[in-house]
């Protein structure tokens, strides 16, 4: 193994779930649905695959779900993008995510990035023999994530080539606001570098974290500086398709696609049409499904809060992390090593998504994608007999 990879052993949802599967414990570790997607999207996948649509499709993806993603971003951030020549189908977001990285990182070139970071952004930056320059988000007293501007500031360099961000933010549940994206947007235009931007849980910010979602491509001067990627996954509820994309100026889009060409050259033939169907589902489908988060949200909450954790706040995404030290823990890892055999419930260590895992010691993310009996039966256990 090269040794930019060593460093990269088993993922952290490889390990806990394998793990929930051998104990028999309910999983609130890797963040997956335990539900399907909607019925328009799923008998169009049906009509598709019997429709003789299993042959590679065009690279860029096929023109009617380019054209759906920019519909999208149309109507909901009113964000306009050429779906000939702006928008780039991916192997998910995480294909996007590495082939952005690959087009735009020399050897050297440095990536700021939050930390805790999404596991596939280090990897990413290692294949590229890149650098990353994590600014740490940390728990303040109410347990809202924040950072030191100075820091942030501080991260950028003569090599830095991008930032990437992700908001609404995983592992944490953070949504950057308004006065955060300002100062990441004015750095991007000072320092004259790109802004990479995961967005996957887009349509997952909850109504009382005080803000809407804004993309950072909507601030000034930011739309032709920035690749914005989402998936399917997340909003349709349907991981296991792996269909993403990339949407940013031609240049930087035509960039990244000579890299996807030879990483998948395409995917998902039978999937692609049947997301396109998922986007121009009306505004009803998006708000029952974040509402329908939002209640399991604080259904999870509650009953981590009943069975003795500190709950910190969750603005957005699958995720809420507790902290885990009323238990006596003095180490998550250890806590979520233990927890399957222990009161068989699966969940994962937030530590593991920092370089300097000091802040996060004793959190744990607990996902809450699942079926309602499923929280209960998780809380159920965790409160033990
Ligand atoms: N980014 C973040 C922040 C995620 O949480 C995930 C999925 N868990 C991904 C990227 C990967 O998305 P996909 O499955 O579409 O590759
Ligand atoms: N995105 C999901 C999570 O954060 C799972 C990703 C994965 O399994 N690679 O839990």
């Amino acid at each position: 193994l090269v040794a930019r990879m060593r460093p990269f052993g088993t993922s952290i949802f490889a390990e806990m779930s394998a793990l929930a599967v051998r104990t028999g414990a309910v999983n609130l570790g890797q963040g997956f649905p335990d539900t399907d997607g909607p019925p328009e999207m799923l008998a169009a996948a049906e009509a598709a695959l019997r429709g003789g649509r299993n042959q590679y499709p065009p690279g860029p993806g096929i023109p009617e779900l380019r054209a759906a993603v920019a519909r999208h971003q149309r109507r909901f951030w009113d964000l306009g993008y050429d779906p000939d020549g702006e928008v780039l189908i991916t192997a998910g977001a995480t294909e996007a995510i590495a082939a952005t990285i690959l087009a735009l990182c020399e050897p050297g070139d440095e990536v700021v990035c939050f930390e805790p970071f999404y596991d596939s952004y280090a990897a990413s930056i290692a294949l590229a023999g890149a650098v990353r320059r994590p600014v740490t988000l940390f728990p303040d007293e109410s347990g809202r994530f924040v950072f030191d501007p100075d820091r942030l500031r501080a991260a950028f360099s003569g090599r830095t080539r991008l930032v990437l961000l992700n908001s609404p933010h995983n592992p944490t549940g953070k949504v950057f606001s308004p006065a955060e994206l300002s100062l990441i947007a004015a750095l991007c235009r000072e320092n004259d570098v790109y802004a990479v931007t995961d967005e996957v849980y887009e349509h997952l910010v909850f109504t009382d974290s005080g803000a809407p979602h804004v993309p950072l491509a909507t601030l000034d001067g930011m739309r032709d500086r920035t690749l914005r990627i989402s998936s399917a996954g997340k909003t349709f509820s349907c991981t296991g398709w792996k269909i993403g994309w990339v949407s940013g100026p031609k240049d930087l889009i035509s960039a990244v696609m000579r890299v996807k060409q030879f990483l998948t050259f395409v995917n998902g033939g039978p999937f692609q049409p049947a997301v396109a169907v998922a986007l121009d589902l009306p505004d009803t489908y998006y708000r029952d499904f974040r509402d329908g988060l939002q209640a399991r949200r604080d259904r999870l909450a509650d009953g981590l809060a009943r069975a003795g954790l500190r709950v910190l706040p969750s603005e957005g995404t699958y995720f809420i992390t507790a902290d885990v030290s009323s238990t006596g823990t003095a180490d998550g890892i250890a806590f979520c090593r233990e927890l399957p055999e222990r009161a068989g419930v699966a969940a994962i260590p937030t530590q593991v998504f920092y370089d300097d895992p000091e802040p996060a010691r004793t959190l744990v993310r607990f996902a809450f994608c699942k079926r309602e009996e499923v929280i209960d039966e998780a809380v159920r256990r965790l409160a033990g007999p």
